[in-house]
C-alpha cells in the first residue's frame, strides 16, 4: 500500500509524462484540473484531483485549478467557492506546494495568446500565501477564444449555422451537411460578429467547424463552437451573449495557460481527435497539449454524477451538498475523513485505462489505516443502561490512567474518573445470553476497560419489564494494571462514570444506498437507505466536552468519531465517521 511517505505511484499516465521529461519534449510538466462550476465536487473528482495534481507535485510541475465555465446558466459563485474549498483542503496537507493559483486579477495578456511572445502563465507556487491566489477561469479567455474562432473563420474551417439545436442534431446523426455550409468567409465573418453583438435570439444560429459530417466519428461531424445563450455569467456578467462549447473553449484554455498534459476521463477518447483538429487547424506557436485519458472512479453504494447528487439536494433527501453521506468531497469531509485517508484512497486505486466499479471497502480501509494511526481514544456509551457499584460508598471516587492512542505512545494518557454509580452499553449485558456471550450476565463477570472486574448480582425492571438498573460488585483487587490484578475474566466493556459524563448527540451513519449499483435500473432514488442516519443521545466521559474539530476520535469498541459543525459546547454533536470493523461484510455472509 502506498502511503503519503511511500515513492511516487507509477501508472501509463505517469510514464508518458516521465518519458516526455527524458526525451526533453517538455522540461517542465504542467497539468489542470478543470471542474465545471455546477455542483460541489465528488469523490471522483478526488481522483482526478490528485492525478493531476500528484504528477506537478511529483515531477516537479505546476497544475492549475481551472474552472470550465463555458455554460452560464448551470454555473454558480457557491460551486465555484466550494471547488476551491475542497481542492484546498485535499491537497493543502502538501504544504510545500501552492498549486497553479494564480494571483488575483492578473489575467493573462493577449500579446501571449498571439504567439507573439513565447511566455506563458506561470502558475505560482507559494507556500506562505494562499488568500491571494485564486483560480483560472476558461471565461477568462472568452477574448481569445473568440478571436480564434475569428480566425477558423477566416480560413474557411468555420460557418455560421442557421438551423435550430433539433436539426443540427439530426443532421449530425445522419450525417448530413447543414445548407450554410457552403456560406462565404466575409457572411460568416459579420453574423459571427453580430452574434456576437447580440442581434440574434438563443438557439437562432450557432457557429460550426467546417470538419467532416460523415466522419465515422461523431464528433467530427461539424460539431457546434458556439452558441448564443443571453444569459448572465457569474464571472462575466452581461459581457457574452455567445458562449463557446466545451470541445472548443477546453484545448484552447489549455493551451493558453500552457499545459504539457491534458488529463482526462475515458468518455472524451473520442473527442480527442476534434481536441486536436482545432489546435493544428490554428496558426499557434508554442508546444501543443495532448489530451491522455484515464477510466473513472465509480464507487459502489453511491451515485456520483453533480446532476442526481442535485437531485438528493433539492429534494431533501439529504441535508445538503454536505451531508456526511454525500460522496461530494465537502460530504465526506464532514463525516470526519482526513484529507491524507482520501489521497492514500486515490493512489490505492490507481490509474487505468478500464472502467470498472470499485468497491467501497478499499476505500473504508484507506479511512480505517489513517483513523487508527490518529484518532485519540475516548470512551463514550452509545446506548447507556445504569450500573450501580452496590459495594461501594455513594461519595466513591477516583481517577484511573487510560491511554490516548496505542498506536502512537506520543499521544500520552489521561485520567478518568470513576465512581459508584456508571453506564455501559446495553448491548453489552444479556439476561439470557446465548453460551459464548462473554459480556455482562446475572451472575457473571466483566471486566471495565482501564478499571475493575465486576459480577452482576442483580438485575432491576421497570414494571413493563424492562432492565433498567444493573446492580453489581466490584472486586477491588482487580484494578487494570493494579499490583494485585491477578485473575482474568473473558470480555472487556467500555463505560462512563455516570456523575461524571456528558451527554452528546452522536449521528450513526451508513450506506445511502442500498445496492452497490442504485443507478443500475435508472432508478437510484428506490435504493436509498432508509437506516442510514440513526441519532443517539450518548454518554460521554468528561473529556469530550472539549473535542475539537481538528481531531479524530475512536470511541471504544465502537466506531471513528468526528465533531460535527452542528456542535455547540452545550451540546456537542459527533459523527460517526465509520465503524471500527466492517458491518456490511458480516452481513453479507449472514
Ligand atoms: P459529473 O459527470 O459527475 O457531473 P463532470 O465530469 O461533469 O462530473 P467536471 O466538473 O467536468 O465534472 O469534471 C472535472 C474533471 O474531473 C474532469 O477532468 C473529469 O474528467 C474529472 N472527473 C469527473 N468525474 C470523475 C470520476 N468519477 N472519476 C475521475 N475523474 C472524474
Ligand atoms: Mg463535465
Amino acid at each position: 500500500m502506498i502511503t503519503e511517505n511511500a515513492p511516487a505511484p507509477s501508472d501509463f499516465i505517469r510514464d508518458i509524462v516521465a518519458a516526455d521529461l527524458q526525451s526533453g519534449l517538455h522540461t517542465k510538466i504542467h497539468t489542470r484540473f478543470p471542474p465545471e462550476p455546477n455542483g460541489y465536487l465528488h469523490i471522483g473528482h478526488a481522483k482526478s484531483i490528485c492525478l493531476n495534481f500528484g504528477i506537478a507535485r511529483e515531477f516537479d510541475g505546476t497544475c492549475n485549478l481551472r474552472m470550465d465555465d463555458t455554460n452560464p446558466t448551470k454555473e454558480e459563485v457557491e460551486y465555484v467557492d466550494s471547488i476551491i474549498a475542497d481542492v484546498k483542503w485535499l491537497i493543502g496537507g502538501w504544504a510545500d506546494y501552492r498549486l497553479g493559483m494564480k494571483p488575483k486579477g492578473a489575467l493573462p495578456e493577449a500579446k501571449e495568446i498571439d504567439g507573439k511572445s513565447d511566455f506563458h502563465l506561470s502558475a505560482i507556487r507559494n507556500p506562505q500565501s494562499e488568500i491571494e491566489f485564486e483560480p483560472f477561469y476558461a471565461s477568462d479567455y472568452f477574448d481569445q477564444i473568440y478571436e480564434y474562432a475569428v480566425q477558423l473563420i477566416r480560413k474557411g474551417l468555420a460557418y455560421v449555422c442557421d438551423m435550430t439545436p433539433e436539426e443540427t442534431d439530426e443532421f449530425r446523426r445522419l450525417g448530413k451537411e447543414s445548407h450554410y455550409r457552403v456560406r462565404g468567409i466575409e457572411e460568416n465573418l459579420d453574423l459571427f460578429a453580430r452574434m456576437k453583438a447580440g442581434e440574434f435570439p438563443d438557439g437562432s444560429r450557432t457557429l460550426r467547424a467546417r470538419i467532416d459530417v460523415s466522419s465515422p466519428n461523431v464528433w467530427l461531424r461539424d460539431p457546434v463552437l458556439y452558441r448564443i445563450r443571453h444569459a448572465e455569467h457569474h464571472h462575466t456578467g452581461n459581457k457574452w451573449c455567445i458562449y463557446p462549447m466545451y470541445d472548443f473553449a477546453h484545448c484552447l484554455s489549455d493551451y493558453v495557460e500552457g499545459i504539457t498534459h491534458s488529463i482526462c476521463t475515458l468518455e472524451f477518447e473520442v473527442h480527442r481527435p476534434l481536441y486536436d483538429w482545432i489546435l493544428e487547424s490554428l496558426d499557434l506557436p508554442r508546444r501543443l497539449p495532448h489530451q491522455y485519458e484515464f477510466a473513472r472512479l465509480n464507487l459502489a453504494y453511491t451515485v456520483m454524477s453533480k446532476r442526481k447528487l442535485m437531485q438528493l439536494v433539492n429534494e431533501k433527501l439529504v441535508s445538503g451538498w454536505d451531508d456526511p453521506r454525500m460522496p461530494t468531497i465537502s460530504g465526506i469531509r464532514r463525516r470526519g475523513v482526513t484529507p491524507a485517508a482520501l489521497r492514500a484512497f486515490a493512489y490505492n486505486i490507481g490509474i487505468t485505462k478500464y472502467n470498472g466499479l470499485t468497491d467501497v471497502s478499499v476505500l473504508e480501509y484507506a479511512i480505517r489505516e489513517d483513523l487508527n494511526k490518529h484518532a485519540l481514544r475516548r470512551l463514550a456509551v452509545l446506548r447507556p443502561i445504569k450500573v450501580v457499584l452496590t459495594n461501594l460508598p455513594a461519595e466513591h471516587y477516583e481517577e484511573l490512567d487510560a491511554v490516548n492512542n496505542p498506536e502512537d505512545a506520543s499521544a500520552g494518557s489521561r485520567k478518568i474518573p470513576f465512581g459508584r454509580e456508571l453506564f455501559i452499553e446495553h448491548d453489552d449485558f444479556m439476561e439470557t445470553p446465548p453460551p459464548k456471550f462473554f459480556r455482562l450476565k446475572p451472575g457473571g463477570e466483566v471486566r471495565l476497560k482501564y478499571a475493575y472486574i465486576i459480577k452482576c448480582e442483580e438485575v432491576v425492571k421497570d414494571d413493563a419489564g424492562n432492565v433498567i438498573e444493573l446492580r453489581c460488585t466490584v472486586d477491588p483487587d482487580s484494578k487494570s494494571g493494579g499490583a494485585t490484578a491477578n485473575r482474568k475474566v473473558k470480555g472487556t466493556i467500555h463505560w462512563v462514570s455516570a456523575a461524571h459524563s456528558i451527554e452528546a448527540e452522536v449521528r450513526l451513519y451508513d450506506r445511502l444506498f442500498t445496492t452497490p449499483e442504485p443507478d443500475a435500473d435508472g432508478d437510484f432514488k428506490q435504493h436509498l437507505n432508509p437506516n442510514s442516519l440513526e441519532i443517539v443521545t450518548a454518554k460521554c466521559e468528561p473529556s469530550l466536552a472539549e473535542a475539537s474539530s481538528d481531531l479524530r476520535y475512536q470511541f471504544e469498541r465502537l466506531a471513528y468519531f468526528a465533531v460535527d459543525k452542528d456542535s455547540t459546547p452545550s451540546r456537542p454533536v459527533f459523527n460517526r465517521t465509520i465503524t471500527l470493523k466492517d458491518t456490511w461484510a458480516k452481513e453479507m455472509k449472514k
